[in-house]
C-alpha cells in the first residue's frame, strides 16, 4: 500500500474523512502525539489499527470526539465529569466512562468502560468535524516504540501499512494524554500527562489519586488499572539508566558511568539538562531541555528517545526531574524507557 504524507488542507481533510468512513486508517496530529485513527463504530476498522501497530488486543483505545453531543451515543456521563470537560476539553485529558453497547468490544478490549478525549489540535478537530465520526486512535507508532511527535516519525513506523498521514508539524505537549478514572471511587490518574494532578484537583476540589504503577513496575500479581501499563513501552534499543541525587553529584556520576561504558567499547551518551551541556561536553551530551521547564522536557522527550536508536546508542545515562506537575508524566515515560533502573549518585 502506498502511504500518502500530506499537509493538512481542505482537500486532504476531505480525503481523510472519506477514508475513515470507508473503514480505513488515517494518522493525524494531536496536541499530545500523532494518533492512528479508525471509525470507532466499525469493529473491522478498529481491528486493523491493532494489526498496523502490532498492538496486543487487550490494550484498549481512546475514542476521539469533536463535540460533546457525540457522547450521547457512546457512554454514560457522570456529573463529576462536567466541570472537568468544561475546564480541560478540548485538550490533553482522557476520561473513562461506562460504555454503551454501541461501542464495539474491540475498542475497549472487552472492558465495561470507554476512554474518551476531545483533542484541541486544529487539524485533529477539523478531521473529526469533517468525518463526524467518533474516532478510535492509539498513538501512531509501532507497538513498543516511542510515540510519534512528528509526521516523519509516523512515516518511519507506518509506511506501507496505512493510506494517509496528515502532517500538522510537531506536537505541542509531546507526551500522551492524562488518563483519568472517575468510574471506580476516588478520581484516579491511570496515566499522567499534560493535564496535571494539581490542575485536576483545582477543578474537582478533592484529592486525585495516582495509580500505583506510575513510577514503578507492576508487581507480578498486581492488576493493571490501565491495561497499557502492563506493556514495555517507550523503550529505546539501548539500555537506559536514570541517575538521581543532587546536581553536582549527578553530573560527576554521569561522567563516570559514561567513561566506564566507553572504556568497555560500548556506544554511550548522557541525557542532561541544557544547564549541564557544557560541563558534560566530553560525554556525548543530549540536551533534554532546561531543568526549570518540565513542559519543554516533555515536548522533546520522544524525539530524543527515537534519536538514540538512530545513533545506535547501547548505554544511555539520564538526569531526572522532580515527579511533580508535568514532571510526573516525564518521569513515568522516562522510568519505563529505563525499565525503572535507577542509580543514586
Ligand atoms: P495509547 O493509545 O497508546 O495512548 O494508549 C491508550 C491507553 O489508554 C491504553 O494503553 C490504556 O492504558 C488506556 N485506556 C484506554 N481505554 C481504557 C479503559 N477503558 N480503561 C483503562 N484504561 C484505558
Ligand atoms: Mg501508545
Amino acid at each position: 500500500m502506498e502511504t500518502l504524507l500530506l499537509p493538512s488542507n481542505e482537500e486532504s481533510l476531505s480525503l481523510a474523512a472519506d477514508l475513515l468512513r470507508s473503514g480505513q486508517l488515517v494518522a493525524f496530529p494531536t496536541e499530545t502525539v500523532y494518533g492512528l485513527g479508525a471509525n470507532a463504530l466499525d469493529p473491522d476498522a478498529v481491528l486493523s489499527v491493532f494489526a498496523a501497530k502490532g498492538r496486543p488486543a487487550d490494550n484498549p483505545l481512546i475514542v476521539h470526539i469533536h463535540d460533546r453531543s457525540q457522547l450521547n451515543g457512546l457512554c454514560a456521563v457522570p456529573d463529576a465529569a462536567l466541570p472537568l470537560m468544561d475546564a480541560f476539553w478540548p485538550g490533553p485529558l482522557t476520561i473513562l466512562f461506562e460504555k454503551f453497547p454501541a461501542v464495539p468490544d474491540v475498542v475497549t478490549a472487552g472492558l465495561p468502560t470507554v476512554a474518551v478525549r476531545m483533542p484541541s489540535h486544529p487539524v485533529a478537530a477539523a478531521m473529526l468535524r469533517t468525518c463526524d465520526l467518533p474516532v478510535a486512535a492509539p498513538s501512531a507508532n509501532s507497538s513498543g516504540r516511542p510515540s510519534p511527535t512528528l509526521a516523519s516519525h509516523v512515516l518511519e513506523d507506518m509506511q506501507g501499512k496505512i493510506p494517509l498521514i496528515l502532517d500538522g508539524g510537531p506536537c505541542d505537549v509531546g507526551l500522551e494524554s492524562t488518563v483519568l478514572d472517575l468510574c471506580h471511587g476516588a478520581p484516579t490518574i491511570l496515566r499522567p500527562g499534560g493535564v496535571t494532578k494539581e490542575m485536576l484537583e483545582s477543578v474537582l476540589h478533592t484529592e486525585v489519586l495516582l495509580a500505583g504503577s506510575i513510577l514503578r513496575p507492576l508487581k507480578p500479581d498486581e492488576k493493571a488499572l490501565s491495561p497499557g501499563m502492563r506493556y514495555k513501552h517507550y523503550a529505546p534499543k539501548g539500555q537506559v539508566t536514570l541517575v538521581e541525587g543532587d546536581a553536582e553529584a549527578v553530573v560527576a556520576r554521569l561522567r563516570e558511568l559514561y567513561r566506564q561504558e566507553v572504556a568497555l567499547g560500548r556506544k554511550s551518551c548522557v541525557l542532561c539538562f541544557s544547564e549541564h551541556m557544557d560541563v558534560l561536553r566530553d560525554c556525548c551530551p543530549h540536551d533534554i531541555g532546561s531543568r526549570n521547564d518540565p513542559r519543554e522536557i516533555a515536548h522533546r522527550l520522544f524525539n530524543t528517545l527515537r534519536a538514540l536508536d538512530e545513533e545506535g546508542m547501547e548505554s544511555v545515562f539520564s538526569e531526572v526531574v522532580p515527579p511533580e506537575g508535568v514532571g510526573l508524566a516525564v518521569m513515568n515515560r522516562l522510568g519505563r524507557a529505563a525499565a525503572f533502573r535507577v542509580i543514586q549518585a
